[in-house]
């Protein structure tokens, strides 16, 4: 599939192509649309410290580029692409820069999360970062137990957080198993967030979540710019442009770069519908 031209084009639906330019290209796009963006520059788990070095320089390039193009500079990275596997101070050197660059041009640095046992190494570095420099915040993931403890220190240190329900497979010792409690867990941490949280961003496709919030914060009165929604790229359209067109703040995940392939399939895999989208359009002539 990565090398066939259909394939490709089919990709474009969640991924903004493989270079820079594309991604700027679709920011343009949506800015205009009155969507604002965070650029992820795709790449996997790294296996030297050359290779986190040379994310770092893509990330670095990716705020100045956003900077000069009139696109607010906000990125989303995963710590392991930064080389937290090989050595932690390299990757916090690596995070530390960029971080420290986003803070000069005002823009942002969001830490993705990634599984569960590098949760604890995660809000660590964001926690030390956020304290040098601002400018950086991190994700939660409503399946784990642990999330509402994590959220409430988080609040109290005034760090952004994005709430999502969470993509790994994780086992039962530290996560809901049941779609249901995760939903549950995800509206009480949505409404702790709107309530004490710094700028929350709402991170979910699913309509009972967003409704949840919505209600929740014309119950406090809370004002439409006091928080965001996020949702990635090329899921679920009809719903981004009806929360743009009632006023709401939205903010799309827009990966780019070589390494798409692995991105996408999991964002075919979470939906059946979309591997059958797929399929038949690869085979339609
Ligand atoms: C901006 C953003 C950032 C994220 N960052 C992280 C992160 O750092 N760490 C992490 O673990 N997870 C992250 N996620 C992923 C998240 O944890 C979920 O796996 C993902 O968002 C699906 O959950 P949902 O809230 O949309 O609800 P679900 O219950 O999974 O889905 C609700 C509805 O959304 C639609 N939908 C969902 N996925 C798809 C799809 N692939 N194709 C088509 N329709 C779909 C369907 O209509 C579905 O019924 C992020 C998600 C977003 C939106």
């Amino acid at each position: 599939m990565e090398t066939s031209p259909a394939a490709r084009r089919l990709a474009t639906r969640f991924v903004a192509g493989e270079t820079l330019d594309d991604a700027l290209a679709v920011g343009r796009r949506l800015n205009a649309e009155g969507i604002t963006i965070t650029l992820d520059c795709l790449g996997e788990s790294v296996t030297s410290l050359e290779e986190a070095a040379r994310a770092r320089d893509v990330y670095l390039d990716t705020l100045e580029a956003m900077r000069q193009a009139g696109i607010e500079p906000n990125v989303s990275l995963k710590l392991t692409q930064f080389g937290l596997d090989l050595s932690a101070d390299a990757c916090r050197e690596n995070v530390g820069q960029l971080v420290r660059r986003a803070s000069e041009i005002g823009g942002f640095v969001r830490i993705d999360m990634e599984s569960s046992e590098y949760v604890d190494r995660t809000l660590e570095l964001v926690h030390d970062l956020h304290a040098r420099y601002g400018a950086v915040g991190t994700v939660i993931q409503a399946y784990l137990y642990r999330s509402r403890k994590d959220v409430e220190k988080l609040c109290d240190q005034q760090t952004r957080v994005r709430l999502c329900k969470g993509a790994y497979l994780e086992p039962q010792t530290v996560a809901f198993p049941k779609k249901t409690q995760v939903d549950e867990n995800y509206t009480e941490i949505a409404k702790l967030l709107l309530e004490r949280g710094t700028y929350p961003a709402i991170a979910t496709h699913d309509e009972k979540m967003i409704e949840a919030a919505k209600a929740f914060a014309a119950s406090r009165k809370l004002a439409r710019g006091a928080f965001e929604f996020q949702m990635l790229y090329g899921i679920r359209r009809d719903l981004q442009r009806q929360l743009v067109a009632d006023g709401y703040r939205l903010r799309l995940y827009v990966p780019f770069g070589r390494a798409w392939y692995p991105y996408y399939m999991r964002r075919l895999a979470e939906r059946p519908a979309n591997v059958i989208f797929v399929l038949k359009n690869l085979f339609r002539r």
